[in-house]
């Protein structure tokens, strides 16, 4: 697809156009942002630009070429993901938890190494190149040190620090940054398929990344959240009392624990959007009265301190493998029923 196809990113797909114009491509970028943004979509476009039939540093999208690198079957294009074996003797793409061995980097080494198949570029993609171990990531800083003429290196992370420093230093960082609230909600009322009442919430719970938005079960948006809700609510009428364990347990157990804290956020957030800039951008719609109530009787300071403690345990989740997560949930339902003083 062409580059004005990938939604927002203008300053990417600036720094990106303009490379293409001057021919003064790097050996190598960084494309650093939250999942969900585009990143790959990116990746591939670039690609297409460098092998596109028509030429004019742009992808027609619909050239051999083009249609091959998008439905990942081009030869000189190749992606590079984590893999896991976790249950089956097969290494299996496994974005969330696997990991980039150095044998795959190795096997990357020998295919970019050689001249490329159709006489162009050849452009390796490392999606998830933040979850390379460290004997990957220093045979690949050797490619990085010493680029095969005409290859480009494309490495996907949610952040620059999650790299060797030595890495990030060898790329050219293009920072991907989550879309203004209008613009997504333009972009999925011309979809159509979330509720016109639901696209504010869909647009921030995603926060403001299109593909969390348009992959959001609008059942669960619209049905289990307010469960979830509902409960946070009881508990912190009830205080202590009401059921801490046993909430603290539930919440560890679900399976979508992330998406819940992620509507916990939100509360909070609108609670101090409600009370600074008044009611127009709440985005729990169907809670305005609840929320306009506790944005009189909270202290924003006690408001903001509870919406860092949800992000702290949002972070902890996602940071260890062997973590107690009932303990964790414990803690943050304390912080959030504590008093402001
Ligand atoms: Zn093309």
């Amino acid at each position: 697809m062409p580059f004005a196809d990938i939604l927002g990113q203008e300053r990417a797909k600036r720094i990106l156009g303009r490379a293409l114009a001057e021919n003064k491509l790097p050996h190598a970028y960084l494309f650093y942002g939250a999942e969900g943004l585009g990143r790959f979509k990116t990746a591939l476009t670039l690609a297409q630009a460098l092998m596109c039939e028509q030429g004019g540093g742009d992808a027609c999208g619909a050239c051999s070429a083009c249609t091959r690198v998008g439905r990942e079957g081009h030869p000189d294009v190749i992606a590079v993901r984590p893999e896991s074996r976790a249950g089956t003797k097969e290494w299996v793409v496994d974005l969330k938890l696997g990991t980039i061995r150095i044998e795959q980097v190795r096997e990357f080494q020998r295919w970019i190494a050689v001249r490329a198949f159709e006489g162009g570029w050849k452009v390796g993609i490392f999606e998830g190149a933040d979850r390379m171990n460290q004997a990957a990531s220093n045979a690949l800083l050797k490619t990085l040190e010493e680029p095969p003429p005409a290859s480009l290196l494309i490495l996907i992370s949610p952040t620059r620090s999650r790299l060797l420093p030595t890495i990030v230093s060898r790329c050219q960082p293009v920072h991907f940054v989550p879309l203004p609230r209008e613009t997504l909600e333009t972009f999925l009322a011309k979809r159509g398929d979330s509720p016109k009442e639901l696209l504010p919430l869909v647009s921030a719970l995603s926060g403001g990344r299109p593909g969390k938005a348009v992959q959001m079960d609008l059942e669960w948006v619209s049905g289990v959240r307010r469960e979830w809700i509902d409960r946070l609510q009881s508990f912190l009428i009830s205080g202590w009392g009401g059921g801490l364990v046993s909430f603290a347990e539930d919440l560890s157990r679900s399976d979508r624990l992330l998406d819940v804290l992620d509507l916990f956020e939100g509360w909070y957030r609108d609670v101090l959007v409600c009370r600074v800039s008044g009611p127009e951008r709440v985005m729990n719609r169907d809670y305005m009265e609840e929320i306009s109530a506790a944005a009189r009787e909270q202290d924003p300071m006690g408001t903001i301190s509870r919406i860092d403690s949800i992000r702290r345990a949002r972070r902890e989740i996602l940071g260890a493998y062997n973590l107690n997560k009932q303990m964790v949930m414990e803690c943050l339902l304390l912080t959030l029923s504590g008093s402001d003083a």
